[in-house]
């Protein structure tokens, strides 16, 4: 289910089910809502089409869908202009009308496509792999269309990702729901491209009805746990960071008690809870956290991990609250200095870590400088 909000007082309905229509399914909080609605909220006139269309969560899609459609279209209006599309060789879709988009790596006159277009192809590929049952790796591959460009092979961004979500979702909302499904990565096409357009509240409604679905349907911890993880993310994103943490802290516990396979995985909630905690300013005990972790991580992921090479980061940043003493800036310094060095070696000098990295040597050395003088 991704209708989140109740369809005629728009109250979220979270886990519970609330009322559904006989014939449609539209969702609401209870009885009077849908009554209401009916009466007076027009019901009774979208009611027959909302069915046709295959009831009111592919009806929701669909619209959804058109919506995003057109914002992409609009937003690579300059880009397209006097330009066809590559599959169907129109500059308007015969059927639709849809201008075309274009947000990917390709240059000159190359890699203009309608989203219903690109979305034909992703589900043609996706449907032979599943009727052949080809290798998972095959799989994987087409999948990939769902969110890459097949010229050039990078990933879409911003409007464009988030109307090839929907026509994902769109695609696949009416499969089972049971677990691991292609409609779970429906959902996770569309949470990836909504966050790539920027709109996390929607996302993380999503997300947060992904998980009352999954608890419904009495998924595992551990599959429980990557939807969590991404509620996380979207709480981030939206500045909630105390809610953020309390749910890492959450992660990060069930991560350890589940034991995973992969030490990998217990690392990555490692992180994100020692990020978490320095956004909320918990500087001391990020650091005792990391310390305890440190040598631990070292031993399950190797010198070379990169997932060891930010737990250092942020432990030396742990070391660089307000109130650290002159020793802790000190070590600060000397590891940021080594994994700078590191960090420009492995990533070159132009890399997002590396710069990052760079400028928190500046910050900790000025620190160091400060303290000196006083
Ligand atoms: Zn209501
Ligand atoms: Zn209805
Ligand atoms: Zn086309
Ligand atoms: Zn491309």
């Amino acid at each position: 289910m991704i209708l989140t909000h109740c369809a005629a007082c728009a109250a979220p309905l979270g886990l519970a089910l609330g009322k559904k229509c006989g014939r449609c399914s539209t969702r609401y909080c209870g009885p009077a809502c849908q009554e209401q609605h009916w009466k007076e909220g027009g019901h009774d006139q979208l009611c027959k089409l909302i069915k046709k269309a295959g009831g009111a969560e592919q009806y929701n899609a669909n619209t959804k869908y058109t919506e995003a459609v057109s914002v992409a279209a609009e937003a690579c209006a300059e880009d397209t202009k006097g330009q066809t599309c590559y599959i169907c060789t129109q500059a308007l879709h015969w059927k639709t009308k849809e201008g075309l988009v274009r947000m990917c790596a390709c240059r000159g006159t190359a890699g203009f496509a309608h989203v219903s277009c690109l979305a034909e192809q992703a589900k043609i590929l996706v449907d032979d792999a599943e009727e052949r049952n080809l290798d998972y790796e095959i799989r994987d591959s087409r999948w990939a269309r769902w969110t890459a460009c097949g010229l050039c092979e990078q990933e879409y961004h911003g409007v464009v990702l988030c109307a090839l979500g929907w026509a994902c979702w769109k695609t696949y909302v009416s499969r089972p729901e049971d677990s691991n499904t292609i409609r779970t990565c429906a959902i996770g096409v569309l949470a990836h491209g909504l966050g790539d357009a920027g709109r996390h509240e929607e996302r993380l409604q999503i997300q947060q009805t992904q998980f009352s679905t999954q608890m419904r349907l009495g998924l595992s911890e551990q599959e429980l746990l990557a939807t969590r993880c991404n509620i996380a993310v979207c709480l981030e994103e939206l500045g909630r960071d105390e809610e953020a943490l309390a749910l890492r802290r959450e992660c990060y516990a069930t991560s350890k008690r589940l034991n995973v396979a992969n030490p990998g995985d217990l690392y990555i909630d490692v992180l994100n809870l020692s990020k978490s905690l320095l956004d909320t300013h918990r500087h001391t005990e990020a650091r005792s956290f990391l310390r305890e972790q440190l040598p631990k991580a070292r031993r399950a992921l190797g010198p070379a991990d990169d997932t060891l090479f930010k737990l250092r980061w942020n432990y030396a940043l742990s070391l660089c609250d307000t109130g650290a003493s002159r020793e802790d800036v000190l070590e600060a310094t000397t590891l940021l200095e080594e994994l700078s060095s590191t960090a420009q070696r492995v990533y070159g000098p132009s890399n997002p870590v590396a710069a990052g990295v760079k400028r928190d040597l500046a910050h900790a050395r000025r620190k160091l400088a400060s303290s000196t003088d006083s």
